[in-house]
């Protein structure tokens, strides 16, 4: 089968897909290297080596590295003292993760809105409800309404950029309560010129295949605790107690990273910086090509904040434009565009219907009017000319 194309002929109108990952680096050769000295389990050098260059990166102490971002949540939330029956304020405005992480843990989600500005967790929402619907009892902060202790806080960090963080980690540290930041989405955002992941307690990375970069599936603990890391790896590894023997001091779990997805890793974080200067450069040219388009809005980012703009999404308005949000995806899907909707609040699923709900209309109109538009890290100026120009007729 002849699989050659001819150097620079125009390229067929192929698909264009949403975000695809981006192996332009040591991928192959280290993924190779461990093939070739049997090195391909749960322990290995490029788990050490992924472990410390995030931690570096982010500015933590220490890093754990585990099979998925998921599994990184439960973990965290486990390791910081959730118990079952307690509550846990995250975003109602995220992908479902982190929420049913909370329950893995036996713990209950108390579902916070977003702001409209940025569209991230409201922490006037959290404030409110920490001051007038808890209250403090015998060294523990109960939630009113439940009755129920209420023990931390997973601000998510959408789409690459930050959540609001000194208001709110100034009121976990008043109520005492642990803060785990769900940094998935904004590896390389800046807070205040903090990096975001080194802001809470503890903070927890994914490096699935749409991420900032990936593992194929993958994910990261980090925290400046010590014993909280050294937990965090004993969990992971089915809570051994005896190099030797089989003794277990707890219900652990297998939920290392094997040693060739972290030597991905370690390829893809040569390739941080580029990978999002790509994506700002991608968010840069849609923010300027929609600002003359009626009725399509670019999501803001606060001052205050520097995005790693991981997942382009923009507001469609209906009257405005003359189409919602979901007849441009699937006009878009029929140009061989691959768009899709910003996740239905969590407070809107079944499973989380009867959870309290801090706010939820702002949330709720963000997933009506939200579309993301592709923003792969390759994505080229025609791919994107493309779009544009579907986005304008
Ligand atoms: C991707 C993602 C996760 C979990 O990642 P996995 O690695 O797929 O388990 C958690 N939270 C948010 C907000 C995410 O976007």
């Amino acid at each position: 089968m002849n699989m050659s194309f001819e150097p620079g002929a125009p390229a067929a109108e192929g698909f264009i897909p949403l975000c695809v990952p981006h192996m332009g680096g040591n991928e192959w050769v280290y993924i190779k290297d461990c093939l070739d000295t049997n090195w391909v389990s749960s322990v290995g050098a490029y788990v050490n080596r992924f472990e410390s260059m995030l931690a570096g990166y982010v500015g933590a102490r220490h890093a754990v590295a585990v099979v998925n971002g998921t599994a990184a949540l439960h973990i965290a939330l486990l390791v910081c003292g959730v118990q079952p029956d307690d509550e846990v304020i995250v975003s109602t405005l995220t992908f479902i993760a982190p929420v049913n992480a909370i329950r893995y843990a036996g713990a209950w989600p108390v579902l916070a809105d977003a702001e409209p500005a940025y569209w991230q967790m409201d922490v006037e929402h959290v404030l409110d409800f920490l001051e007038k619907g808890c209250q403090w009892q015998a060294g523990e902060l109960r939630n009113r309404a439940s009755g129920r202790r209420v023990k931390a806080i997973i601000p998510v960090h959408i789409l690459g950029h930050p959540v609001d963080m000194d208001p709110l980690m100034e009121a976990a540290r008043r109520y005492r309560l642990a803060v785990i930041e769900d940094a998935t989405e904004s590896l390389g955002a800046l807070y205040r010129d903090r990096k975001v992941g080194a802001l809470g307690d503890m903070a927890c990375f994914s490096f699935n295949g749409n991420k900032l970069i990936t593992t194929g599936g993958g994910g990261m603990i980090v925290t400046d605790n010590q014993k909280w890391a050294e937990r965090a790896r004993y969990l992971t590894t089915q809570a051994k107690d005896d190099p030797l023997e089989f003794v277990h001091g707890a219900i652990g779990y297998n939920y290392r990273l094997t040693n060739v997805l972290a030597a991905m890793g370690c390829a893809q974080m040569e390739n941080l910086e580029d990978y999002i200067q790509a994506k700002r450069r991608i968010a840069q040219a849609y923010r300027q090509a929609i600002a003359d388009v009626d009725g399509l809005h670019p999501m803001p980012a606060a001052d205050w904040a520097f995005s790693a703009c991981w997942m382009y999404t923009i507001l469609v308005d209906e009257a405005r434009y003359g189409c919602g949000s979901r007849d441009l995806l699937c006009r878009l899907e029929g140009a061989g565009i691959q768009t899709r909707p910003l996740w239905r609040p969590a407070h809107m699923n079944v499973m989380y219907r009867d959870s309290q709900t801090l706010g939820g209309a702002v949330s709720e109109r963000l997933h009506r009017q939200s579309i993301s538009l592709p923003c792969s890290v390759g994505l080229t100026p025609q791919e994107q000319g493309r779009v544009i120009t579907a986005l304008a007729t």
